[in-house]
């Protein structure tokens, strides 16, 4: 299968790796939009959240502990972040594998755009 965060996974295409277990990895974003911009995917090939069900309970849930483990480590939990996820064209989802973008270490606008 095609599918670039896959080769990410597979240490196909290298990537700044900063999390790393059984189901999960985190990496920077390679054009990022804030000083932190960390992307944290499931190992396992989703295309996007309306690919999930209830079996994906605990890894969802599981990813969200990350993206506020993440955000300690990478020091932006007191002044705030943002935990994002784009499903479809509407959203902007440009990469079909399921990914949260965590970003933080400015000011965002809300709504978004
Ligand atoms: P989406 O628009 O699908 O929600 O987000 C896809 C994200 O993946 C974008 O922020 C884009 O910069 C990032 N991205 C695309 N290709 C690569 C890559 O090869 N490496 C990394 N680290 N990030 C990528
Ligand atoms: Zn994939």
């Amino acid at each position: 299968m095609d599918c670039l965060f896959c080769k990410i996974v597979k240490k196909e295409i290298p990537a700044q790796i900063i999390f790393e277990d059984k189901d999960i990895i985190a990496f920077r974003d390679i054009a990022p939009q804030a000083p932190v911009h960390v992307l944290i995917i499931p190992k396992k090939h989703i295309p996007g959240l309306n690919d999930t069900n209830a079996l994906d309970t605990a890894l969802l849930g599981r990813i969200q502990l990350v993206a506020r483990e993440l955000a300690v480590k990478e020091k932006i939990s007191g002044d705030g972040y943002r935990l994002v996820l784009n499903s479809g064209s509407n959203a902007g989802q440009a990469v079909a594998h399921l990914h949260y973008h965590l970003m933080g270490g400015r000011k965002f606008n809300w709504p978004p755009g």
